[in-house]
């Protein structure tokens, strides 16, 4: 048979596209880069600085230049496994521990390696529903509510559940993210056990993205599916978040106990040693300081998450005064707000859909931000995920300025009002819009 074309691609090809996440972050660095002055409420990253001892760690490691172990340094996983059980409270054992570059990958590998479709909340992380169909895996999405933080419920998990196999699907895979991104909300405990018993019934594996669970700031514990279904859930997380190294691309998961999780990590294993090999190596050995239950680390965790709530929680204010529906936050650096209050004065500028709201607020007031669509919301619902990560700290020197501030002011307003000028700019830009639009403000 002849080709037509030199370049054969699947059938997917045409449908893979950047991360929006990425995509915003490269359009707003191109901007700035033409001295435009851009708000970047796009792209989520906590900007703190990399903390001296685990700095200090890794130029002491600049010379380990051997691939290691598939799974991670033997003594890393046992760290892992340590400050997991002293964290999460969760049993693990080191043999459970694998890392690799971000728990982006390990959630891809995961996702390639179970069988059976996909259950995701709606509103997810813009990466979820674009890897399973990378994998080529059905999913089936189970619709939250604003009204209730946008948590999953049991009930809505089963109704999904019962959908997907009325309709010929294969639901075998339920993905959890608490705290959330893009909604910031937690699950709490009780509604997790409610959640786990349904995975339970229905023998789903659960995959637990905790990738920000040492940003935990609010009145929800930081509580891990795992603590009520250990045998179905895998947990995912690494460093990024909590100590601001995202490019350092360190993650991790925990598989569950047992034969069957014994098989799935040599699967991960499998894949692992046949695509990244290992996580570099001096990242590694850095990796076992950031483990290591130093208090001092401890410590630096603790603030960087305060200063998480305070920005975020004084947005997640200004907006609901400007009438703005938006789900209080518990964790992470992200709001997701519902612009639907101010429909019909949005309508009035041309504003539709939430990319057409993305694209306003980029284009009239240099403010970045991604639309719902990004994040599995319909397309009119006018919801955007605002970070407010890079707000006031584009470079380390300003993010460390931060949190200097926040170590010596009295509380979390006062800090805001005397060190976030860059923020306030946003919220008083949001109140320009509000008037502009004929709303409150
Ligand atoms: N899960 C969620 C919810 C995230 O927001 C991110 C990063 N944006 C990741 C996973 C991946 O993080 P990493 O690969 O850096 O561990």
């Amino acid at each position: 048979m002849t080709h037509t074309s030199l370049l054969t691609l699947s059938p997917e090809a045409p449908g893979m596209r950047v991360s929006p996440t990425l995509a915003i972050n490269e359009r707003v660095t191109d901007l700035w880069a033409h001295g435009g002055k851009i708000h970047q409420l796009g792209f989520g990253e906590s900007r703190f600085p990399v903390h001296p001892k685990v700095k200090e760690a890794l130029i002491a490691n600049a010379h380990q230049k051997s691939y290691l172990p598939g799974a991670g340094l033997p003594e890393l996983r046992e760290a892992i496994a340590t400050y997991y059980r002293h964290h999460f409270d969760i049993e693990v054992a080191p043999e459970q521990v694998i890392v690799g570059p971000g728990s982006k990958s390990l959630i891809f590998s995961l996702l390639y390696i179970l069988g059976g479709d996909l259950i995701l909340p709606e509103p997810c992380w813009v990466s979820y529903a674009p890897q399973a169909r990378l994998v080529r895996k059905r999913v089936w999405w189970m619709p939250t509510r604003l009204t209730e933080g946008y948590r999953p419920s049991p009930e809505a998990l089963e109704r999904t559940l019962i959908r997907a196999q009325r309709e010929g699907g294969d639901p075998r895979i339920l993905l959890l993210n608490s705290p959330n991104n893009p909604t910031g909300a937690m699950i709490p405990p009780e509604q997790l056990a409610a959640l786990t018993e349904v995975a339970r019934r229905w023998n789903l594996t659960v995959i637990s993205d905790e990738v920000y669970a040492l940003t935990a700031y609010g009145d929800v514990p930081h509580v891990s599916p795992a603590c009520f279904y250990p045998e179905g859930t895998v947990v995912t997380g690494g460093l990024s978040k909590h100590l601001s190294l995202g490019g350092w691309r360190l993650g991790v998961a925990v598989v569950p106990p047992g034969q069957e999780g014994r098989q799935l990590m040599q699967a991960m294993q499998s894949v692992a040693s046949e695509i990244w090999s290992c996580v570099a190596a001096p990242i590694q050995y850095a990796a076992l300081v950031a483990y290591s239950n130093d208090p001092d680390i401890e410590a630096y965790i603790r603030v960087c998450a305060g200063v998480h709530r305070a920005r975020t929680r004084h947005l997640h204010r200004a907006l609901e005064a400007l009438g703005v529906d938006c789900a209080p936050p518990d964790g992470g650096f992200y709001l997701y707000p519902d612009f639907g209050a101010w429909r019909r004065g949005l309508e009035a500028q041309g504003v539709y859909t939430s990319e057409d709201l993305a694209r306003y607020l980029l284009d009239e007031f240099h403010i970045a931000a991604l639309p719902g669509t990004a994040f599995g919301s319909p397309p009119e619902s006018l919801s955007l995920r605002l970070a407010t990560s890079y707000l006031d700290a584009e470079s380390d020197a300003a993010a460390g300025a931060l949190l200097d501030a926040f170590r010596r002011a009295p509380d979390d307003e006062a800090f805001v009002e005397t060190t976030c000028p860059e923020l306030l700019e946003v919220e008083a830009t949001f109140a320009r819009i509000a008037r502009l639009v004929g709303q409150r403000g």
